[in-house]
Order: C-alpha cells, then sequence, then structure tokens
C-alpha cells in the first residue's frame, strides 16, 4: 500500500534515543514563543489516555458482534459509521474496518512511524511505535503473534496492515464462544486493545 506521509505529526520517528528530552524541548520552546498552552496540552493528552483509550473502539466491536447489519456497514464504510457515534477526530479521519474470521486474522502496523486511530484506541503503546514491532511484523507476523502468546491455526491466513497518515485500521476480533447471551456492556469488556490491533484475541468470559 502506498504510504504517504505528508504531514508533519511524524517527525518522531526520525528522533534520537531520548524523544521524551526532545519533545520536552519543543514543549518548552513552543510554550515560550507562546505557540502552545500547556494546560491545553494536558487536555488533548489526558482525553486520549484516559477518557478515550480503548473504549470507544471496544464498543463499536461489540456493537458489530451484536448486530450483522452494523457490521456490514462498518466493513462498507467505517469512517461514517464511527463518525454517527461520535468517534472523530484528529488521527480517525479515514478509517478502515478488517473482520477476522476462521480464515484470515488481521494486524495493523504503521511501518513507517507510528500511524494509529486515536478517536477509538487512544494513544498507541510504545511497543507499536517501536522499530522491532515495525519491521518485524511485516516479515515474520506469525512469530511476533507468538511473542503476544498468539498462536493461530496454520489453515488461518495472515494479512498485515500498514496505516499510513490517510488511512487508520480498526480490527474486528473474533467474537468469543461461550457470549450469547452477553449485552453490550458485557462485550466490551472482552474487547482488549490489542484485539482490536491484531496482535491479541478477544478475552473469553
Ligand atoms: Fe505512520
Amino acid at each position: 500500500m502506498p504510504h504517504d506521509h505528508s504531514d508533519h505529526d511524524h517527525a518522531h520517528s526520525l528522533l534520537p534515543p531520548d524523544p521524551a528530552l526532545r519533545i520536552k524541548a519543543l514543549e518548552t520552546l513552543l510554550t515560550q514563543k507562546g505557540l502552545i498552552d500547556p494546560a491545553a496540552l494536558d487536555v488533548i493528552i489526558d482525553t486520549y489516555e484516559n477518557k478515550i483509550g480503548p473504549r470507544n473502539g471496544a464498543q463499536v466491536v461489540a456493537r458489530a458482534w451484536l448486530d450483522p447489519e452494523f457490521k456490514a456497514a462498518l466493513l462498507n464504510d467505517a469512517t461514517s459509521v464511527v463518525a454517527e457515534m461520535g468517534f472523530y477526530g484528529r488521527q480517525g479521519e479515514h478509517m478502515v474496518a478488517v473482520e477476522n474470521t476462521d480464515d484470515l486474522h488481521n494486524i495493523v502496523v504503521c511501518t513507517l512511524c507510528s500511524c494509529y486511530p486515536w478517536p477509538l484506541l487512544g494513544i498507541p503503546p510504545g511497543w507499536y511505535k517501536s522499530d522491532a514491532y515495525r519491521a518485524r511484523v511485516v516479515r515474520e507476523p506469525r512469530k511476533v503473534l507468538a511473542d503476544f502468546d498468539v498462536v493461530l491455526p496454520d489453515e488461518t491466513a495472515v494479512r498485515v496492515w500498514d496505516s499510513t497518515a490517510e488511512v487508520r485500521y480498526l480490527v474486528i476480533p473474533q467474537r468469543p464462544a461461550g457470549t450469547d447471551g452477553l449485552d453490550e456492556a458485557a462485550l466490551m469488556d472482552l474487547v482488549t486493545r490489542d484485539s482490536m490491533i491484531g496482535t491479541g484475541l478477544a478475552n473469553t468470559p
């Protein structure tokens, strides 16, 4: 897939090993120049880390498990469907949902940096941004899955989706067995962040 990183969100991929220090220096400089308000930054970070987290994505998945029409619409046009649920904003402008089945397991990466569906999953985990994950998941996805304690049947194909500045992916994990009577809230609790990246499976009740 083409990987167009035309925006400037991705300079962190070029940072030396101490990115936190550089970010702090940048924040200080921008604050001193009056270009940013640290309090506003704190609100944004808190929103993505704690209020959004992966809960929005979990609700989308739970609803897809419960409602075949919703799932069909989600697979057809995820951006519109999740926007109708109120999940839109920075780093989530163009969403694509991909469904795990017995035949196919999907995994998401950003090989160039750390593109990630913030409005659905919050802030990406550290490993998602690591050089090791980004390089290895393309070359040896089953070994990476094994590192996450996910072992798939040989007959299940693995497909790796490379996020871009334009397109972000949401994996719809398979609904676990033994969840027939559960409502949306109970199902949401089974949907882990990693299961929506494809490096995990949904929990069983
Ligand atoms: Fe990226």
